[in-house]
């Protein structure tokens, strides 16, 4: 028996948890486990409701469950509260208060969508990266911080800020992944102009000693993006702080087709969190176009990361690549000779494929 806090967000939110709801259900049903889901609110629905955007309440569930599922948060409504009232103060508070360092976001391309990609097949066939993003430090949370008036003038101030600590958690986690894998790190970092950067490259030197197995390289920021859609096939795991993180997993996003497609697991502390990579996408929200595969994958990353059931997450990884393989689409994956399909239907093709298997 296993007790999920679902937290399904703002817009797209909560038409793409709903699809990875019924795929979890079809997997209790095939294997007889028992998934217990306490709803809870953050983000905008939690402003509209409670008027902040993590509730204690949904903190509580949370510590309580053995995994969290979220859609995504925020909206144009919200756009113009005062910082602390904003939705996406939900996710940081979340990723704090569980201590989720480890942000996971796999990049890999189903050869069914080569030809969604931005980039041309023969760059993007095969790629399977991993991108592994520092998710509590860094300029997101250094202070000081803040708008203040200098000489007349508005001045904005953000802080860099890196513990050793901090760094050599991390390094280990993407260390650890890559033994799975095909054994090689790649620290991304700015140690050419940023001390934050220098003392990053020199704790991930250092814990690589443990890692003898696992090679390591090191890669500027801005030499990572370009290579990134030059040569993606070069990458098995990037490691890499939290600003450069976001940025660079968007990107690797997109080698995949659609950014409806990325999954991601964030880790660390006690209750993981796992969610789609994509936002709430506003102009879509209620129209049954949000691809829900993002979000699906993430349930697998769940089965496989929090509750250790390795088959499970294979049957639901195999349902996302048949249903591909038989040329269903969402609207953002869709091609010339593919069906387009809605959020809901493509939810119950992928229920009927672990099923069936
Ligand atoms: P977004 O990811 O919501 O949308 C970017 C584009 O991708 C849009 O055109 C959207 O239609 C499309 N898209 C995104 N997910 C899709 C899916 N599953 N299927 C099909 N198409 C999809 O990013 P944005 O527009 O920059 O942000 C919208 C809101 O979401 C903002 O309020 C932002 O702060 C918030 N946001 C939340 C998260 C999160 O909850 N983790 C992440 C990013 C952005």
């Amino acid at each position: 028996m296993y007790t999920i806090t679902v937290i399904p967000g703002d817009g797209i939110g909560k038409e793409v948890v709903g699809g990875a709801l019924k795929v979890l259900e079809a997997v209790s049903k095939k294997y007889k486990h028992q998934f217990t889901f306490k709803h809870a609110l953050a983000g905008g629905a939690a402003l509209d409701a409670v008027g902040i955007p993590l509730p204690d309440e949904t903190l509580k569930s949370c510590r309580s469950s053995d995994a969290v599922l979220l859609g995504a948060v925020g909206g144009p409504k919200w756009d113009d509260n005062p910082p602390n009232l904003k939705p996406e103060q939900a996710l940081l508070g979340l990723r704090k208060n569980l201590g989720l360092y480890a942000n996971i976001r796999p990049a890999k391309i189903f050869s069914a969508l080569l030809n969604a990609s931005a980039l041309k097949r023969e760059v993007v066939e095969g790629i399977d990266i991993v991108v592994v993003r520092e998710l509590t430090g860094g300029i997101y949370f250094g202070t000081p911080r803040g708008i203040e008036t200098k000489n007349g003038e508005p001045v904005a101030t953000n802080t860099l800020v890196y513990a050793e600590s901090e760094i050599q958690r991390i390094a280990k986690s993407a260390f650890d992944i890559a033994r799975k894998r095909r054994k090689k790190v790649c620290s991304v970092d700015k140690a050419n102009i940023l001390e934050t950067s220098q003392l990053w490259r020199k704790t991930v030197v250092s814990v690589a000693q443990q890692y003898p197995d696992v090679e390591l390289s090191h890669m500027y920021v801005d030499n990572c993006a370009m290579q990134l859609v030059r040569n993606p096939r070069q990458f098995d795991v990037i490691v890499t702080e939290n600003m450069f993180g976001d940025i660079l997993s968007d990107e690797a996003a997109m080698l995949t087709g659609s950014i409806g497609m990325l999954a991601s697991a964030s880790l660390g502390g006690k209750v993981a969190l796992y969610e789609p990579v994509h936002g709430s996408a506003p102009d879509i929200a209620g129209q049954d176009k949000a691809n829900p595969l993002a979000t699906v994958a993430s349930v697998a990353l769940m089965l496989r990361f929090s509750f250790d059931l390795q088959k499970e997450a294979e049957d639901v990884e195999s349902a996302i690549e048949k249903v591909l393989d038989n040329g269903y689409r969402t609207p953002d994956i869709v091609t010339e000779n593919s069906k387009k399909i809605g959020t809901q239907e493509m939810a119950e093709r992928l229920c009927s494929a672990i099923v069936t298997s």
